[in-house]
Protein backbone atom coordinates (compact mmCIF):
# COMPACT_ATOMS: atom_id res chain seq x y z
CA UNK A 1 0.00 0.00 0.00
CA UNK A 2 1.44 3.42 -0.77
CA UNK A 3 0.21 6.73 0.13
CA UNK A 4 0.93 10.44 -1.30
CA UNK A 5 2.62 12.60 1.06
CA UNK A 6 4.67 16.19 1.31
CA UNK A 7 8.45 15.39 1.90
CA UNK A 8 10.79 17.77 3.25
CA UNK A 9 13.78 16.86 1.26
CA UNK A 10 16.22 19.25 1.97
CA UNK A 11 15.72 22.22 4.56
CA UNK A 12 14.70 25.66 3.01
CA UNK A 13 12.90 24.25 0.04
CA UNK A 14 9.74 23.63 -0.79
CA UNK A 15 8.22 20.23 0.30
CA UNK A 16 8.74 17.38 -2.67
CA UNK A 17 5.34 15.61 -2.93
CA UNK A 18 5.84 11.48 -3.18
CA UNK A 19 4.31 7.84 -3.43
CA UNK A 20 5.59 6.36 -0.77
CA UNK A 21 5.64 2.46 0.36
CA UNK A 22 3.85 2.11 4.24
CA UNK A 23 5.37 0.19 5.84
CA UNK A 24 4.06 -3.02 8.27
CA UNK A 25 2.51 -2.02 11.64
CA UNK A 26 4.29 -2.50 14.22
CA UNK A 27 3.63 -2.71 17.96
CA UNK A 28 1.70 0.07 19.35
CA UNK A 29 1.27 1.49 15.99
CA UNK A 30 -1.80 2.69 14.15
CA UNK A 31 -2.95 2.99 10.20
CA UNK A 32 -5.16 6.15 9.96
CA UNK A 33 -6.46 8.15 7.00
CA UNK A 34 -6.00 11.97 7.25
CA UNK A 35 -9.12 13.37 6.82
CA UNK A 36 -7.87 16.91 7.20
CA UNK A 37 -4.47 18.23 8.70
CA UNK A 38 -3.42 21.84 10.11
CA UNK A 39 -0.27 23.61 8.84
CA UNK A 40 1.03 25.08 11.86
CA UNK A 41 4.13 27.62 12.97
CA UNK A 42 6.39 24.91 13.45
CA UNK A 43 6.72 23.27 10.70
CA UNK A 44 7.58 26.20 8.70
CA UNK A 45 10.31 26.33 11.47
CA UNK A 46 11.31 22.88 10.54
CA UNK A 47 11.35 24.17 6.96
CA UNK A 48 13.37 27.07 7.51
CA UNK A 49 16.06 25.09 9.92
CA UNK A 50 15.16 27.41 12.89
CA UNK A 51 16.72 24.65 15.29
CA UNK A 52 19.64 24.26 12.82
CA UNK A 53 20.69 21.38 10.59
CA UNK A 54 18.42 18.27 10.61
CA UNK A 55 19.64 15.21 11.11
CA UNK A 56 16.07 13.22 9.78
CA UNK A 57 16.15 14.22 6.54
CA UNK A 58 14.16 13.06 4.39
CA UNK A 59 11.39 13.03 6.53
CA UNK A 60 7.14 13.74 7.28
CA UNK A 61 5.79 16.56 8.48
CA UNK A 62 2.41 17.83 10.22
CA UNK A 63 1.22 16.85 13.67
CA UNK A 64 -2.37 17.82 13.77
CA UNK A 65 -5.20 16.26 12.49
CA UNK A 66 -8.35 14.17 12.29
CA UNK A 67 -8.27 10.63 10.71
CA UNK A 68 -9.69 7.51 10.19
CA UNK A 69 -8.18 4.41 12.11
CA UNK A 70 -8.14 1.91 9.39
CA UNK A 71 -5.90 -0.44 11.03
CA UNK A 72 -4.17 -1.52 14.58
CA UNK A 73 -1.17 -2.60 15.39
CA UNK A 74 -0.42 -5.34 18.15
CA UNK A 75 -1.01 -4.49 21.69
CA UNK A 76 -3.28 -1.16 20.68
CA UNK A 77 -5.93 -0.97 23.16
CA UNK A 78 -6.87 2.94 23.34
CA UNK A 79 -8.51 3.04 19.37
CA UNK A 80 -10.10 0.84 17.31
CA UNK A 81 -10.37 -0.07 13.51
CA UNK A 82 -13.44 2.95 12.06
CA UNK A 83 -12.96 5.23 14.59
CA UNK A 84 -12.50 8.58 14.42
CA UNK A 85 -9.61 10.50 16.15
CA UNK A 86 -7.98 13.53 16.79
CA UNK A 87 -3.71 12.99 15.95
CA UNK A 88 -1.98 15.25 18.44
CA UNK A 89 1.78 15.74 18.82
CA UNK A 90 1.36 15.68 23.03
CA UNK A 91 1.74 12.75 24.85
CA UNK A 92 -1.46 10.52 25.86
CA UNK A 93 -1.84 7.56 27.26
CA UNK A 94 -1.14 4.33 25.60
CA UNK A 95 1.86 2.77 23.75
CA UNK A 96 4.64 5.38 22.64
CA UNK A 97 5.95 2.63 19.29
CA UNK A 98 8.71 3.31 16.91
CA UNK A 99 8.97 6.04 14.37
CA UNK A 100 7.37 4.87 11.21
CA UNK A 101 10.05 4.59 7.89
CA UNK A 102 8.60 4.75 4.63
CA UNK A 103 10.03 4.26 1.03
CA UNK A 104 10.45 5.40 -2.35
CA UNK A 105 12.26 4.26 -5.09
CA UNK A 106 13.80 7.60 -5.64
CA UNK A 107 14.46 9.01 -1.83
CA UNK A 108 15.15 5.64 -0.09
CA UNK A 109 14.11 5.45 3.38
CA UNK A 110 11.87 8.02 4.37
CA UNK A 111 11.54 9.40 8.28
CA UNK A 112 8.52 10.35 10.17
CA UNK A 113 8.06 10.70 14.03
CA UNK A 114 5.22 9.35 16.26
CA UNK A 115 2.70 11.70 14.18
CA UNK A 116 2.87 13.04 11.07
CA UNK A 117 0.12 14.52 9.40
CA UNK A 118 0.80 15.73 5.69
CA UNK A 119 -0.11 12.57 3.55
CA UNK A 120 -3.08 10.67 2.67
CA UNK A 121 -1.96 7.85 5.47
CA UNK A 122 -0.09 8.01 8.01
CA UNK A 123 1.42 5.50 10.56
CA UNK A 124 1.52 7.28 14.38
CA UNK A 125 2.06 5.68 17.72
CA UNK A 126 -0.90 5.17 19.51
CA UNK A 127 -0.57 7.62 22.45
CA UNK A 128 -0.43 10.41 19.72
CA UNK A 129 -4.83 9.47 18.60
CA UNK A 130 -7.50 10.16 20.76
CA UNK A 131 -10.99 8.96 20.26
CA UNK A 132 -13.92 11.80 19.10
CA UNK A 133 -17.14 11.12 17.98
CA UNK A 134 -17.83 9.54 14.37
CA UNK A 135 -19.69 13.06 13.73
CA UNK A 136 -17.06 15.03 14.25
CA UNK A 137 -16.50 17.84 12.03
CA UNK A 138 -12.57 17.04 10.80
CA UNK A 139 -11.62 20.59 10.49
CA UNK A 140 -12.68 21.50 13.94
CA UNK A 141 -11.13 18.08 15.63
CA UNK A 142 -7.87 19.27 13.38
CA UNK A 143 -7.53 22.28 15.18
CA UNK A 144 -7.41 20.58 18.40
CA UNK A 145 -4.71 18.39 17.78
CA UNK A 146 -2.21 21.42 18.56
CA UNK A 147 -3.33 25.00 17.84
CA UNK A 148 -6.51 25.25 20.23
CA UNK A 149 -5.47 22.51 22.81
CA UNK A 150 -2.36 25.09 23.24
CA UNK A 151 -4.21 28.23 23.71
CA UNK A 152 -6.29 27.08 26.36
CA UNK A 153 -3.56 25.09 28.08
CA UNK A 154 -1.52 28.35 27.90
CA UNK A 155 -4.33 30.90 29.71
CA UNK A 156 -5.89 27.63 32.07
CA UNK A 157 -2.19 25.66 33.06
CA UNK A 158 0.76 27.93 32.14
CA UNK A 159 -0.77 31.79 33.36
CA UNK A 160 -3.54 30.73 35.05
CA UNK A 161 -5.37 33.38 34.46
CA UNK A 162 -8.09 34.88 36.68
CA UNK A 163 -11.41 36.76 36.41
CA UNK A 164 -11.13 40.24 35.47
CA UNK A 165 -7.23 39.62 35.06
CA UNK A 166 -5.69 41.80 31.75
CA UNK A 167 -4.05 39.94 29.34
CA UNK A 168 -1.37 40.89 26.55
CA UNK A 169 -0.43 38.59 23.53
CA UNK A 170 1.47 39.37 21.43
CA UNK A 171 1.08 37.12 17.91
CA UNK A 172 -1.94 36.52 16.85
CA UNK A 173 -1.48 32.96 14.29
CA UNK A 174 -3.43 30.05 14.98
CA UNK A 175 -2.03 29.92 18.78
CA UNK A 176 -2.29 33.31 19.50
CA UNK A 177 -5.87 33.57 18.35
CA UNK A 178 -6.42 30.60 20.59
CA UNK A 179 -5.18 32.03 23.64
CA UNK A 180 -7.78 35.70 22.79
CA UNK A 181 -10.39 32.85 22.87
CA UNK A 182 -9.26 31.18 25.99
CA UNK A 183 -8.76 34.40 27.49
CA UNK A 184 -12.11 35.48 26.33
CA UNK A 185 -13.94 32.24 27.92
CA UNK A 186 -11.88 32.47 31.20
CA UNK A 187 -12.91 36.05 32.35
CA UNK A 188 -9.40 37.56 31.30
CA UNK A 189 -10.00 41.43 31.02
CA UNK A 190 -9.11 43.30 28.97
CA UNK A 191 -7.66 41.25 26.27
CA UNK A 192 -4.99 43.24 24.00
CA UNK A 193 -3.56 42.16 21.07
CA UNK A 194 -0.46 42.76 18.88
CA UNK A 195 0.28 41.56 15.62
CA UNK A 196 1.54 42.40 12.10
CA UNK A 197 -0.97 41.62 9.97
CA UNK A 198 -4.65 43.90 9.86
CA UNK A 199 -6.91 40.96 9.20
CA UNK A 200 -5.41 39.04 11.82
CA UNK A 201 -6.28 41.88 14.31
CA UNK A 202 -9.44 41.61 13.14
CA UNK A 203 -10.16 38.21 13.50
CA UNK A 204 -8.58 38.46 16.78
CA UNK A 205 -10.98 41.68 17.75
CA UNK A 206 -14.28 38.77 16.12
CA UNK A 207 -12.56 36.38 18.34
CA UNK A 208 -12.68 38.70 21.70
CA UNK A 209 -10.03 41.29 21.82
CA UNK A 210 -10.83 44.41 23.61
CA UNK A 211 -7.64 45.94 22.17
CA UNK A 212 -5.74 45.39 19.15
CA UNK A 213 -2.45 47.25 17.88
CA UNK A 214 -0.58 46.53 15.19
CA UNK A 215 3.27 45.95 15.80
CA UNK A 216 4.29 48.15 13.31
CA UNK A 217 3.13 50.96 15.01
CA UNK A 218 5.80 53.84 15.97
CA UNK A 219 6.53 53.73 19.74
CA UNK A 220 5.33 50.35 19.86
CA UNK A 221 6.53 49.74 23.48
CA UNK A 222 4.89 52.63 24.69
CA UNK A 223 1.56 52.21 23.35
CA UNK A 224 1.18 48.86 24.58
CA UNK A 225 1.98 50.01 27.83
CA UNK A 226 -0.58 49.96 30.70
CA UNK A 227 -0.64 51.61 34.16
CA UNK A 228 0.80 49.04 36.53
CA UNK A 229 1.86 46.52 33.87
CA UNK A 230 -0.15 43.28 32.57
CA UNK A 231 -0.95 40.08 34.81
CA UNK A 232 -0.16 37.78 31.99
CA UNK A 233 1.33 38.41 28.73
CA UNK A 234 1.87 35.68 26.21
CA UNK A 235 4.61 35.89 23.77
CA UNK A 236 4.15 33.46 20.44
CA UNK A 237 6.20 34.93 17.73
CA UNK A 238 9.69 34.22 19.18
CA UNK A 239 10.82 37.25 18.12
CA UNK A 240 13.86 37.75 20.47
CA UNK A 241 13.32 41.78 20.91
CA UNK A 242 8.83 40.33 21.54
CA UNK A 243 10.84 38.26 24.33
CA UNK A 244 12.55 40.71 26.10
CA UNK A 245 9.12 43.38 25.47
CA UNK A 246 6.66 40.89 27.17
CA UNK A 247 8.91 40.61 30.20
CA UNK A 248 9.10 44.58 30.61
CA UNK A 249 5.25 44.98 29.98
CA UNK A 250 4.54 42.20 32.46
CA UNK A 251 3.33 43.65 36.11
CA UNK A 252 5.61 43.15 39.24
CA UNK A 253 3.61 40.07 40.13
CA UNK A 254 2.83 39.07 36.11
CA UNK A 255 3.50 35.82 34.54
CA UNK A 256 4.86 36.01 30.86
CA UNK A 257 4.54 33.03 29.33
CA UNK A 258 6.87 32.42 26.44
CA UNK A 259 5.25 30.13 23.15
CA UNK A 260 7.75 31.03 20.48
CA UNK A 261 10.84 29.78 20.43
CA UNK A 262 13.40 32.31 18.52
CA UNK A 263 15.89 30.75 15.58
CA UNK A 264 18.69 28.52 17.41
CA UNK A 265 21.60 30.97 18.26
CA UNK A 266 19.50 33.68 19.29
CA UNK A 267 18.85 34.83 22.69
CA UNK A 268 16.94 37.20 25.02
CA UNK A 269 18.87 39.29 27.44
CA UNK A 270 16.67 39.97 30.59
CA UNK A 271 16.95 41.88 34.11
CA UNK A 272 16.54 39.11 36.58
CA UNK A 273 16.28 41.27 39.83
CA UNK A 274 12.46 41.73 38.75
CA UNK A 275 11.88 37.22 39.32
CA UNK A 276 13.23 37.80 43.17
CA UNK A 277 9.91 39.76 43.62
CA UNK A 278 7.10 37.92 42.06
CA UNK A 279 7.66 38.22 38.14
CA UNK A 280 7.05 34.80 36.97
CA UNK A 281 8.48 34.00 33.23
CA UNK A 282 7.58 30.40 31.77
CA UNK A 283 8.27 28.36 28.16
CA UNK A 284 5.05 26.65 27.34
CA UNK A 285 4.81 23.16 26.44
CA UNK A 286 1.97 23.03 24.20
CA UNK A 287 0.08 24.27 26.78
CA UNK A 288 0.77 20.97 29.12
CA UNK A 289 -1.73 19.83 27.05
CA UNK A 290 -3.92 16.29 28.05
CA UNK A 291 -4.94 15.72 24.64
CA UNK A 292 -7.28 12.73 25.97
CA UNK A 293 -8.82 15.21 28.70
CA UNK A 294 -8.38 18.73 27.13
CA UNK A 295 -9.78 17.49 23.34
CA UNK A 296 -13.33 16.38 24.88
CA UNK A 297 -13.54 19.24 27.01
CA UNK A 298 -12.94 21.87 23.99
CA UNK A 299 -15.50 19.61 21.84
CA UNK A 300 -18.40 19.89 24.19
CA UNK A 301 -17.75 23.92 24.07
CA UNK A 302 -17.62 23.88 19.89
CA UNK A 303 -20.78 22.13 20.55
CA UNK A 304 -21.79 24.49 22.83
CA UNK A 305 -21.20 27.46 20.27
CA UNK A 306 -18.74 28.93 23.28
CA UNK A 307 -15.83 28.22 20.94
CA UNK A 308 -15.77 29.32 17.76
CA UNK A 309 -13.19 27.26 15.84
CA UNK A 310 -14.92 27.62 12.58
CA UNK A 311 -13.89 31.54 12.42
CA UNK A 312 -9.86 30.02 13.10
CA UNK A 313 -9.87 28.35 9.83
CA UNK A 314 -8.95 30.81 7.02
CA UNK A 315 -7.80 28.65 3.75
CA UNK A 316 -8.51 25.23 2.59
CA UNK A 317 -6.18 23.34 0.26
CA UNK A 318 -5.49 19.50 -1.04
CA UNK A 319 -2.44 18.31 -0.04
CA UNK A 320 -1.07 18.91 -4.24
CA UNK A 321 -1.16 23.10 -3.02
CA UNK A 322 0.53 22.14 0.37
CA UNK A 323 3.49 24.72 -0.84
CA UNK A 324 1.38 27.17 -1.99
CA UNK A 325 -0.58 27.20 1.50
CA UNK A 326 2.84 27.59 2.96
CA UNK A 327 3.59 30.41 1.19
CA UNK A 328 0.10 32.07 1.59
CA UNK A 329 0.71 31.51 5.78
CA UNK A 330 4.24 33.41 4.91
CA UNK A 331 2.93 36.30 3.24
CA UNK A 332 -0.15 36.93 6.09
CA UNK A 333 -2.63 36.81 3.56
CA UNK A 334 -4.25 34.00 5.69
CA UNK A 335 -5.50 35.60 8.94
CA UNK A 336 -6.35 32.28 10.44
CA UNK A 337 -5.20 28.95 10.22
CA UNK A 338 -4.48 26.91 7.42
CA UNK A 339 -5.90 23.48 6.47
CA UNK A 340 -5.13 20.41 3.91
CA UNK A 341 -8.11 18.28 2.81
CA UNK A 342 -7.05 15.18 2.02
CA UNK A 343 -10.09 13.60 1.12
CA UNK A 344 -11.03 15.32 -2.11
CA UNK A 345 -14.60 14.88 -3.25
ZN1 LIG B 1 1.70 22.94 16.21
Amino acid sequence: MKTRAAVLVQQRQPLELHDLEIPRLQHGQILTQILCSGICGSQLGEIDGVKGPDAYLPHLLGHEACAEVLEVGEGVKRVRVGQRVVLHWRRAPGHEAVPATYHNPRLGKVNSGWVTTFSQYSVVSENRATPVDQETDPAAAALLGCAVTTGAGVVCRNARLELGESILILGAGGVGLSVVQAARLTGGFPISVCDRFQNRLELAKQLGADRVVSSQSEELEALLAVNGGYDVVVESTGYVPFIEMAYRLAASQGRVVLVGVPPAGQAAQLPTLPLHFGKTLVGSHGGDAQPDRDIPRLLGLVAAQRLDLQSLVSGRYPLEDINQAISDMRSGSLAGRCLLDMVVA
